[in-house]
């Protein structure tokens, strides 16, 4: 199992989506009640759920771990993380500190990463620069970005995210997948 977080707009995706080009990488489709971005795809992305769905299936217990993050649900489905093991993949999780906060809790064997954009600058360029969030999420999800800035220590890696192809050569390496052309099937 492999936890990936950090502060929003710190280029977690991007590198998370190019993990993935690895078979033996499974991404943790992860199941939230905000809405579908522009791009996405229910069942890839996201399972996007109503909050009724996500309460129904919380009550079953279905998730490994939950939380409101930016006023919306998202949780991890602990059959995605059964199947991905059961097969010999590595389970690739992208989720909030709180989220990774009950992952440690549950003494589940893995490796956490920590991802931070190389300064806070760089961080509200990139959110404004995106263009999907209005000015208010903006500033709530800056607000979040420093708060998680104090959950980076718990982390077993900080990467910082200077240069896209080198942060995937650390992270790979952290990973032990190798560098990227060097995949065996
Ligand atoms: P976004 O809405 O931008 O896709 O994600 C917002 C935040 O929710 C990110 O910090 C992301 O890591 C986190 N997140 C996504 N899926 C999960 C999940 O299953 N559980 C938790 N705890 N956080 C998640």
């Amino acid at each position: 199992m492999v936890l990936i977080s950090g502060p929003s707009g710190a280029g977690k995706s991007t590198v998370v989506r190019r993990l993935l080009e690895d078979p033996r990488v499974v991404f943790s489709i992860s199941a939230t009640t905000r809405a579908r971005r522009e791009g996405e795809v229910d069942g890839r992305d996201y399972f996007f759920l109503s909050p009724e769905e996500f309460g129904a299936r919380r009550a079953r217990g279905e998730f490994l771990e939950h939380a409101e993050v930016h006023g919306h649900m998202y949780g991890t489905l602990t059959a995605q993380m059964d199947d991905a093991l059961a097969s010999g993949h590595i389970f690739l999780l992208e989720i909030d500190v709180q989220g990774a906060n009950q992952i440690r809790a549950q003494r589940i064997p893995g490796l956490s990463i920590f991802i931070v954009p190389p300064d806070g600058e760089e961080l509200r360029r990139r959110l404004v620069g995106r263009g999907t969030d209005l000015p208010e999420v903006v500033e709530r999800r800056l607000a979040k970005a420093e708060d998680e800035d104090r959950e980076r220590v718990k982390y077993d890696h900080v990467v910082i995210n200077d240069d896209l192809e080198r942060v995937l050569e650390e992270v790979r390496g952290l990973i032990g997948l190798g560098p990227l052309g060097e995949v065996s099937a």
